[in-house]
């Protein structure tokens, strides 16, 4: 185990009907003049907006669609209205792209430069206006986090940064506000979340017992639970359940005292650049085939995860097939719930692989499990076409 320090300042509110704590909380952090933030309209067909209104002061600006895969140009727009305004506390309501934009937005609003210079880490930030979030999708664990992945879509980049300052100052969960997410929403929050764990499963640290049972009782959990939402999308126990799964999958606690890999969200990001495809939907098509490309860095781990995450005996096989066997049961897991499992399924071809991997290229050779160069980047997308 790595030496670790451990910080994670978020307040989090988790449980039916907290929502009106936010009249308490947001004065609590010198909330006065606020910044409403929020998507392309979901919370007003659910009633979260009329809602969230009756609780935030007479205040209240507003900045509405936020897309999925927020751009910089939103988070622009954001930053325009704070400094106009004078804004003092910003609140998200919405999901991970809502939050996002709202991190990149708080610390915008304090930097007198071009806020890009900060998501492609040429500069660093020195304050942040503080915000909180109301969440209404579980997937990103940006809700307990201080990551943001911002698009420029002029330039079809797509980078993720983070700050100690961009911590939300509180998160509110109530599993109801995700009763209306989509079927298919539902699915990539699931696969973002299984994801996170799988980007902080495979690692090289030794004596990492507590963190590993984590990261396998997280995915048993969101597995075991799949089907049974999908049955029943306002099933409140499901919704909690893969709720409080999407926090706890990146919020520092699966991180402790080990170095993550994390290269499958970086080839993701140059995907989703390029065509505005679901981060989770991407992510779904790639892993299996990076878990593949990367198998002999580290077969135990893949077994290990074969036998106490799917349950899969290895009597009579080598470690290999074993191996092999959990990979192939993450994909037929991921393909039984509807998630995609090709490029081809977002009508994506050859054509510009070589793109993608230049920009997943930016900041040089990336993964920890296996150190991935142009190459290989390039034959994961083969794999995946
Ligand atoms: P999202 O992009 O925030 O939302 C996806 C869609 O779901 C939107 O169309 C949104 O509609 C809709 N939606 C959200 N809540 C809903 C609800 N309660 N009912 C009905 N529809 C709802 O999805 P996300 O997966 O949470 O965020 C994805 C982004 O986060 C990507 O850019 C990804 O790269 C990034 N990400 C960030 C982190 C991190 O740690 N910060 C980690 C992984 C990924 P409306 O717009 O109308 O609300
Ligand atoms: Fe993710």
């Amino acid at each position: 185990m790595n030496n670790f320090t451990f910080y994670n300042p978020t307040r989090l509110v988790f449980g039916k009907g907290v929502l009106d704590q936010l009249r308490s909380l947001i004065p609590a952090y010198g909330g006065n003049n606020i910044l409403l933030v929020y998507g392309g309209g979901s919370i007003k067909k659910s009633g979260l907006y009329d809602q969230v209104l009756g609780h935030v002061g007479p205040n209240v600006h507003e900045l509405s669609g936020v897309e999925p895969n927020p751009r910089l140009t939103t988070v622009q727009r954001g930053i325009d209205i704070c400094k106009k305004e004078d804004i003092d506390f910003i609140l998200a309501v919405g999901g991970g792209s809502v939050i996002d934009c709202v991190k990149a937005i708080s610390i915008g609003a304090k930097y007198e430069g071009d806020v890009w210079d900060i998501i492609t880490r040429k500069a660093k930030p020195t304050s942040a206006v503080p915000f909180g979030t109301v969440l209404t999708l579980a997937a990103t664990g940006s809700e307990m986090n201080a990551g943001s992945v911002i698009t420029n879509w002029e330039t079809q980049e797509k980078y993720g940064w983070s700050s100690p300052l961009t911590f939300p100052r509180f998160s509110i969960l109530d599993p109801q506000f995700t009763f209306s997410v989509p079927r298919n929403q539902t699915i990539y929050g699931m696969v973002d979340i299984m994801s996170h764990v799988f980007e902080q499963y495979f690692h090289h640290g030794e004596n990492t017992q507590v963190q590993d049972e984590f990261c396998e009782g997280i995915l048993r959990t969101v597995i075991r639970t799949a089907p049974k939402l999908l049955e029943n999308l306002e099933s409140y126990e499901h919704r909690a359940t893969v709720l409080y799964s999407g926090t706890m999958a990146l919020n520092g606690i699966l991180a402790m005292g080990v170095q993550g890999d994390w290269a499958t969200h970086n080839i993701e990001h140059a995907v989703s650049a390029v065509y505005d495809i679901p981060h989770g939907g991407g992510l779904a098509i790639l892993f299996p085939n990076w878990m593949e490309y990367v198998l002999d860095e580290g077969v135990p781990r893949f077994k290990r995860l074969a036998v106490n995450v799917f349950g899969i005996d290895p009597a009579g096989k080598s470690d290999r097939e074993t191996a092999m066997e959990g990979i192939r049961a993450v994909r037929s897991f991921w393909s039984s719930i509807g998630a995609p499992s090709r490029l081809a399924d977002y009508g994506i071809g050859g054509d510009k692989l070589e793109v993608m991997a230049d920009k997943a290229m930016v900041y040089g050779p990336f993964g920890h499990f296996k150190k991935l160069d142009r190459d290989d980047v390039l034959a994961i997308y083969r794999k995946s076409l």
